[in-house]
């Protein structure tokens, strides 16, 4: 029986472990992979890389920070395998770990206030407290086009990539899906690829990421100010230090609009999310950095007839998560890149030898789906999590989830989430949310053992109090009102927006004042 058991060793799990070992808490991990890294170890497609600077990017432990140094400004996955081992390791977490080991359910007995945890391996294991660190982004969706049995070419995700070096040299590739994923895979491949077919359903908005080597001494003087630093990322609503903007859009002459986002472009990457603070709220001022932008693609792409298909125009900037891309519209003026718009020529189907749209047919020899995941719930629902009655999460959620800060469920106690529905999750900086969710459940359980409760969840009230600041802080964002995977919409055209919208220092905030007034909301018995 252990006090916790943590599912995940990604970011989440190698911390909470960490966190929860260093308090005295007897903790085992459970690992669906082979070792640590979480979708950082299961992401391995030719150019993934993080879309925030490494800098910010990393566990803010100053010994950490003193001995890692990233060798880009944007670390590609290898390097963050890597430094997510040597986390591990500094911190001797492993050794709690079951990998190769899935979840295949968890159900709370009330006679003991234990969760009794199933695996696929036949083990099983008691905990008083069950912490799911599975992520918000890691449940691949399986593509499921018709035909696909048919086709006899190779197929690859790239939520799943192999761990074995993949011949591309001399293949007609197609790449399906152009958002996060499809944006850094894409330009890697078509200089590999006899030819590459992108089908593009909507198109994105990709900022630049200006990447290139780590500057030796940008490092150095952030490790001479890491105090000062994780104060700012800590209160800074993305949990990064990339600066905010200055005022609304109305404030500042069309001169000034202009030089404050050429700045941001030079800067890369999200800085373009926060030009002005009004972009995500004002439909005018988000169509100024919308065009802004649009009109940098038509300058990188030479045809103009693909230009216009690249140009997104489905939805207000920053309303679906910008891509951060390095050479993503360069790429289309290769003469060995077909930009293929399959919203204009749907696919109709796989056949044995490629892919058959309405107007036609292209022959394949590996086809990528950068498709996506099922966000948020997806890992959670698949781990299977019941009460006693037999009551799932998949049916306290199915009105889209409801959670008090984030960190609990009415109905299943003594589970936690780290970064789930209802926290900042996709929305922030991994890191910092992590370490913080991590230390507030860790005094929480302190807490318990201090005054012999054995279990805890939120009260109803403050559950729905929660799910209601939630939606209030999304109802003005252009983002809740536009189709896009932060937002559960019911059977009946009803929304519900699922990460915490209001900040990474907000939240912090509120769970300080949460702990500071006795644990306020939660239900101890
Ligand atoms: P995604 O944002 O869900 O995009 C999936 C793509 O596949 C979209 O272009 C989508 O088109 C397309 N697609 C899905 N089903 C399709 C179908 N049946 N037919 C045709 N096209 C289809 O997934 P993602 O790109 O993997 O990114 C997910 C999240 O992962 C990101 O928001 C980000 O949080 C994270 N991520 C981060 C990084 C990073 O840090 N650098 C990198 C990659 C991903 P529609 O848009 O038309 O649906």
């Amino acid at each position: 029986m252990y006090d916790v058991i943590v599912v995940g060793a990604g970011i989440g799990g190698i911390y909470a472990v960490h966190r929860f070992a260093q308090q005295g808490l007897s903790v085992a991990g459970v690992e669906g992979a082979p070792g640590v890294g979480g979708v950082w170890y299961h992401n391995r497609y030719p150019g993934a890389r993080v879309d925030l600077e490494g800098i910010y990017y990393s566990y803010f432990d100053p010994e950490l920070y003193r001995r890692w140094t990233w060798k880009e400004r944007y670390p590609s996955q290898p390097e963050l395998l890597a430094y997510l081992n040597f986390a591990a390791d500094t911190w001797d977490v492993k050794r709690h770990f079951r990998f190769n080991t899935w979840v295949t359910g968890a159900t709370f007995d009330p006679a003991t206030d234990r969760y009794v945890v199933t695996t696929d391996t036949g083990l099983t294991l008691e905990c008083r407290f069950l912490v799911m660190a599975t992520g918000p982004l890691s449940a691949a969706r399986q593509p499921d086009f018709p035909g696909l049995d048919e086709y006899r070419g190779e197929t690859l995700l790239t939520a799943h990539w192999p761990d074995h070096p993949v011949d591309v040299a001399g293949k007609r590739v197609g790449v399906i899906g152009t958002s996060a994923t499809g944006v850094q895979v894409i330009p890697v491949l078509a200089p590999q690829a006899s030819h590459l077919y992108v089908f593009q359903r909507t198109a994105n908005y990709s900022v630049p990421a200006h990447n290139g080597p780590m500057d030796p001494q940008r490092h150095e003087e952030h490790v001479a100010r890491i105090d000062e630093l994780t104060h700012q990322c800590l209160h800074h609503p993305g949990g990064t230090d990339l600066p905010l903007a200055d005022g609304p859009a109305a404030s500042f002459s069309p001169a000034e609009r202009t030089a404050l986002l050429e700045r941001r472009w030079a800067y890369g990457g999200h800085a373009m999310g926060t030009v002005f603070t009004d972009q995500g709220t004002d439909v005018a001022t988000n169509e100024l950095v919308a065009e802004f932008v649009r009109q940098k693609i038509r300058t990188v792409v030479a045809r103009p007839d693909v230009a216009d298909k690249l140009i997104p125009t489905a939805y207000p900037i920053g309303t679906r998560r910008l891509c951060v891309d390095t050479n993503y519209y360069q790429t289309f003026n290769r003469d060995n890149v077909t930009l293929v718009d399959i919203r204009e020529d749907p696919i109709e189907c796989f056949t044995a030898t490629g892919v058959r749209t309405r107007a036609a047919h292209y022959d394949l020899d590996l086809v990528v789906f950068a498709t996506g995941f099922k966000p948020f719930t997806g890992s959670l629902f698949k781990a299977n999590i019941r009460a006693a009655d037999g009551t799932g999460l998949s049916d306290l959620w199915a009105r889209g989830p409801v959670t008090y800060l984030g960190l609990q469920v009415r109905g299943l106690p003594n589970l936690f989430i780290v970064n789930g529905p209802g926290s900042p999750s996709v929305l922030a900086n991994f890191f910092p949310t992590t370490m913080q969710q991590s230390a507030f459940i860790g005094d929480l359980i302190a807490h318990m053992a201090a005054h012999n409760h054995t279990r805890v969840e939120p009260t109803e009230q403050a559950q729905r109090e929660w799910t209601a600041h939630v939606a209030e802080m999304a109802a003005p964002m252009l983002r809740y009102k536009t189709p896009n995977y932060m937002v559960h919409v019911n059977d009946d055209g009803s929304r519900a927006f699922i990460p915490y919208p209001g900040g990474f220092d907000r939240h912090a905030r509120k769970c300080a004042e949460v702990e500071a007034n006795g644990y306020e909301g939660f239900a101890f018995s």
